[in-house]
């Protein structure tokens, strides 16, 4: 069933396994069930740490992934491959008595949580931000026996995925109740449940020379230039990565031909702790007071004290801010098509937005779905001719421009979408099952008062990076450049982090 390369690389990575573990399988006489039980044969073939089990689990097909002693909760419903292979190998590792890759701080957080909890998160085999949510979720069960984890494959168990209306990946239920929707790293989950820092953790840190708030690219950059000075750094993000956290292919970073947003973000982080910078992840930003220092209030209500601030904290997808949207979010209403795209398998959707995102949006969706609306509010379509050539060669596409959406409608999820038309003035209405959301990103800036910005929102800098305040500074998407991307974000976060670093020799 593996490929011969995958098999190879698999090898190398079960010989790197230190117990015995068992795969518990429940199998029906169904397809999914064969090629289930056809997978967890060959493992074991490859491994004599690996041994099979029948069993009755909850659902079938799925199997447990277990060790000979105790249960450790992890269940996969489905078949783990295409991107979730590679949850399925860690955890085979894990189970094996390998310890994941976590720090210490992170496992006694874990291992310190009371109570039962038992988590189910619905996936699909082509969305790339589910593996971090299943991976996080083993391992949270592999370290505390009181939580299980069961990723259940929406295509396997599609009567359960409609069932709940569940029409975004990933989602989680944490014991039977909602409990999150789209990529969460391990760290989020866990603040998620209430086991953050609070303001008192913060309380001995000395002033910073250079606090970065925002960690995606520009303040990765940012830190890494400053503290290259041998000053005092931290960075405060919401979540680390940023934008690249829900990028799948990067084909424009140059030196790099292809990478991916998480691996991308994992070199940030990697390249960043090697300067031993603070990093204060989950942590959100509230407040920027310039006094003799220049202060950041968090959410939790700490504050921390910097001779200079660098703000780096990019940008949001765009709401289209019609009726609807707020109440059909994952009920039909969605922004990333490479994650939710396969929800909506054989169904129709439309994209709202004719820009690069917009187009290429339908241009995935389209190989999926049943049929593809483009509703483009400007006279024509925005994106580069390459892209709207394709999409004008596809069958199953819908162009309309000139089209003003009014509504999402729905009852307890998507059934429509209303527009009225600018050029004629009529009212239409189309019905189909999901629109996604592609009319661009706005700075994460509101919660500024006193740095001066443009009409879009975005922070005014010089060509040192150097804002309005004296000692802050910004880079990246949420200042006003004229480009959104990576490397244009890392230039500037460079720049910024040099321009507070000439402020504070001068000051
Ligand atoms: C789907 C998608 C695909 C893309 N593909 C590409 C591509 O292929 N190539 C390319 O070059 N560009 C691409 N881009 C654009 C690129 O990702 C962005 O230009 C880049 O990430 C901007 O970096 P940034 O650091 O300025 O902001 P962001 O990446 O947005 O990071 C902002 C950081 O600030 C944090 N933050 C926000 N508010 C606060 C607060 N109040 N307190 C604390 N922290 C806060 C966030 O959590 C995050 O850590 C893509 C973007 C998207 C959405």
């Amino acid at each position: 069933m593996l490929e011969a390369a995958i098999k190879q690389q698999l090898d190398q990575y079960l010989q790197l396994m230190e117990g015995d573990v068992v795969l518990r399988v429940s199998a029906g006489e169904d397809n999914v069930s064969r090629e289930m039980l056809e997978l967890v044969n060959e493992l074991a073939s490859m491994s004599s740490r690996i041994s099979v089990e029948r069993a009755t689990l909850e659902r079938t097909p799925s199997f447990s992934v277990t060790s000979p002693t105790e249960e450790t909760g992890i269940v996969f419903a489905g078949i783990p491959l295409g991107h979730e292979f590679t949850s399925l190998v860690l955890a085979l590792l894990q189970v094996s008595g390998r310890a994941p890759k976590v720090d210490a701080d992170t496992i006694k957080q874990i291992q310190n949580i009371e109570g039962t909890y038992h988590f189910e998160s619905y996936i699909s085999l082509s969305c790339h931000n589910c593996p971090d949510v299943v991976q996080a979720l083993n391992v949270m069960s592999v370290l505390n026996p009181n939580i299980t984890h069961t990723m259940i494959d929406g295509a396997a168990f599609k009567d359960e995925v409609e069932a709940k209306e569940i029409m975004a990946v990933p989602t989680v239920f944490l014991n039977g109740e909602a409990f999150g929707n789209g990529r969460m790293s391990l760290e989020e989950i866990l603040a998620k449940l209430g086991t953050g820092p609070d303001a008192s953790a913060f309380s001995d840190k000395d002033p910073y020379d250079v606090l970065v708030v925002g960690g995606g690219p520009a303040g990765a950059s940012a830190a890494v230039y400053a503290a290259r000075k041998g000053i005092r750094t931290g960075i405060i993000a919401e979540r680390f990565g940023g934008q690249v956290m829900d990028t799948m292919g990067i084909e424009n970073f140059i030196g790099t031909a292809y990478t991916e947003g998480p691996k991308l973000v994992a070199s940030l982080e990697e390249h960043v702790k090697e300067y031993g910078i603070d990093v204060m992840n989950l942590q959100r930003a509230k407040r920027l007071e310039k006094n003799d220092l220049v202060e950041i209030e968090l959410e939790n209500g700490a504050v921390l004290k910097s001779k200079s601030v660098i703000l780096s904290t990019g940008a949001r997808w765009r709401n289209v801010n019609v009726p609807g949207e707020t109440e059909f979010k994952n009920k039909g209403v969605a922004y990333c098509p490479h994650c939710d795209g396969p929800l909506f398998e054989g169904k129709r959707v439309a994209v709202i937005g004719g820009g690069n995102s917009g187009v290429e949006a339908a241009i995935d969706l389209a190989g999926i779905v049943k049929h593809v609306t483009v509703l483009e509010f400007a006279p024509e379509l925005k994106a580069d001719q390459v892209l709207q050539d394709r999409l004008h060669s596809l069958p199953n596409v819908t162009v309309i421009t000139n089209a003003q959406t009014t509504e999402i409608t729905g009852t307890d999820k998507v059934n429509g979408i209303s527009y009225v038309s600018r050029e004629t003035n009529e009212s239409h209405h189309i019905e189909l099952e999901g629109v996604f959301v592609q009319i661009g990103l706005v700075p994460n800036t509101d919660w500024l008062d006193s740095v001066e910005r443009n009409n879009f929102g975005e922070i005014i800098v010089d060509r040192h990076g150097a804002t309005n305040v004296p000692g802050v500074f910004a880079a990246g998407d949420c200042t006003n450049s004229a480009y959104k991307q990576i490397i244009i974000s890392m230039g500037s976060g460079a720049t910024a982090a040099l321009g507070a670093f000439d402020y504070m020799i001068r000051n």
